[in-house]
């Protein structure tokens, strides 16, 4: 086994390296077959002892030389100037059968030294969680971090109360953050950011490589990546629970899957997370965090866009407002192909936001009422004022020379039948933590073919299955 890790090539101070922490038993719990093979990785390697103690972070083979990586980031509004992988390690990287190239990373692995006071592991809960919601957004279509592996490490970790401890093996294009560049800005390193602004580029947008405003157009690139990850996420009702400038990514791709979940009733200032008590990170509030944490990273790229500080500000403001515009754009389509339109009428806001709200005022479940509109008998519980929308809408549909079967085809391939339920995620959790991975199996086989009708899985919790909080679980 060998793996490049191109981010070591970075400066000594971009990271540390790490040693394995040896665990007396590790044991695969989970191997993504179909995503090792895409990697060109061997699955029966990574299956067998050597490969086991290296998804465990146990010990690593000969050409594995990981390393924690720094970052730092504003958690919840607070700027917190040194962060890390305080609790994952960065393999190495290679570039899979596409050509792409990918990072693996450990998750749980043991101390490092960004732990600050955490024991550097994880609970076996958040793993599986993190793995059914990373397979199902890649199911769904939306740019995201993989799940490779899960690794039981036999050992307990205290949370709440003592969990079982595992190890998450995740790939990502990069896990460069906003928070990477904050670390060096920070520092008033400028020689640090523009190494990790060149990598970046290099990484994730290529054609920018030796082009004279390449800087600029890098901040221009990571706000369409992100107007078009936040809209997949709002047109599918998923609440990622803690934006924090440390858990966005500048490839566009979803990350760090700790708090998250799916709406099940449709309610715009719906927040799961037991630590989210402002609401900051409220599904509604997601396009404004988003640019709120794009405006940071603006700032971070200010010195290498104009030595003037105006002159920067200037050059960076146009196209950190873009975002605004970009994201309605883009969500805008998402809402139209939900509704199973092709074309775009001025009308069509008023048709979109009163079907919300009729979802609203009967707290009908976001996903299954799409999900169900276009049966020719939709079966959804009391929503006053449907029959008349829905006429509009079919009438809106007849303008296009659209018949409702058609319609239905087209709709019933962007609108989920299977998400991952709250209270489907907890249930699986609480039969793994007593050794029984079966729910865990069959979850993650509905979730990864989530536009298959599929009885046993869509139906919308009962009130009282609802789940009402999440945690982090860290
Ligand atoms: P998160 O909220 O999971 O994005 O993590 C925020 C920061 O806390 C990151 O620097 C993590 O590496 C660190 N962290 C979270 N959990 C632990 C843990 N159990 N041990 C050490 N560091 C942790
Ligand atoms: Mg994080």
């Amino acid at each position: 086994m060998q793996l490049a890790n191109n981010y070591a090539t970075l400066p000594p101070r971009f990271f540390a390296r790490i040693d394995p922490s040896a665990l007396s038993a590790p044991r695969l719990l989970k191997l993504n077959d179909g995503l090792a093979r895409d990697l060109g990785l061997d699955p029966d390697w990574l299956a067998g002892p050597e490969g086991v103690a290296m998804l465990a972070g146990s010990a690593f083979p000969a050409g594995v030389t990981p390393i924690a990586t720094a970052y730092a980031g504003h958690q919840f509004g607070q700027f917190v100037p040194v962060l890390g992988d305080g609790r994952a390690l960065l393999l190495g990287d290679g570039v899979d059968v596409h050509g792409r190239p990918y990072e693996i990373q450990l998750k749980g692995s043991g101390p490092t030294p960004f732990s600050r006071r955490g024991d550097g592991r994880a609970a076996l809960g958040p793993v599986l969680r993190e793995y059914l919601v990373s397979e199902a957004m890649a199911a769904l279509g939306v740019p995201t971090t993989r799940t490779l592996a899960a690794v039981a490490t036999g050992e307990t970790v205290a949370r709440d109360t003592l969990k079982p401890g595992a190890v998450l093996a995740r790939v990502a294009s990069s896990h460069i953050r906003v928070g990477s560049f904050q670390y060096f800005a920070a520092r008033k390193d400028e020689e640090g950011l523009r190494a990790l602004a060149d990598f970046a580029i290099v990484r994730h947008y290529p054609d920018l490589v030796g082009q004279q405003d390449r800087y600029l157009a890098f901040f221009d690139a990571v706000v369409s990546a992100q107007a078009a990850l936040i809209a997949r996420w709002m047109s599918l009702g998923f609440i990622h629970g803690v934006m924090n400038t440390d858990n966005m990514t500048v490839s566009g791709e979803t990350i760090d899957y700790g708090p998250c979940a799916f709406l099940d009733e449709y309610n715009p200032s719906k927040v799961f997370s037991s630590i989210d008590r402002g609401g900051r990170y409220a599904y509604a509030n997601q396009p404004h965090i988003a640019m709120w944490n794009l405006a940071r990273l603006a700032e971070t790229l200010m010195p290498l866009i104009d030595a003037d500080p105006q002159a920067a500000v200037n050059r960076l403001e146009p196209v950190l407002m873009a975002f605004r515009e970009r994201y309605e754009q883009a969500a805008d389509v998402l809402m139209h192909r939900k509704l199973g339109l092709e074309t775009d009428e001025p009308d069509d806001r008023r048709l979109i936001s009163d079907w919300l709200d009729l979802l609203q005022a009967a707290s009908a479940d976001f996903t299954w009422s799409f999900r169900r509109l276009a049966d020719p008998e939709p079966d959804f519980p009391e929503l006053d004022g449907f029959a008349a929308w829905r006429a509009r809408w079919q009438a809106r549909l007849a303008s296009e020379g659209c018949a409702p079967p058609d319609a239905r085809v087209k709709m019933r391939r962007v609108n989920p039948a299977v998400i991952p339920r709250n209270h489907r995620i907890e249930a699986v959790i609480e039969a793994a933590e007593k050794g029984d991975f079966g729910p865990f199996e069959a979850l993650l086989a509905a979730v990864t073919a989530p536009f298959a009708d599929n009885p046993d899985y869509e139906r919308p919790p009962l009130v009282a299955e609802r789940v009402r909080a999440t945690f982090c679980g860290t």
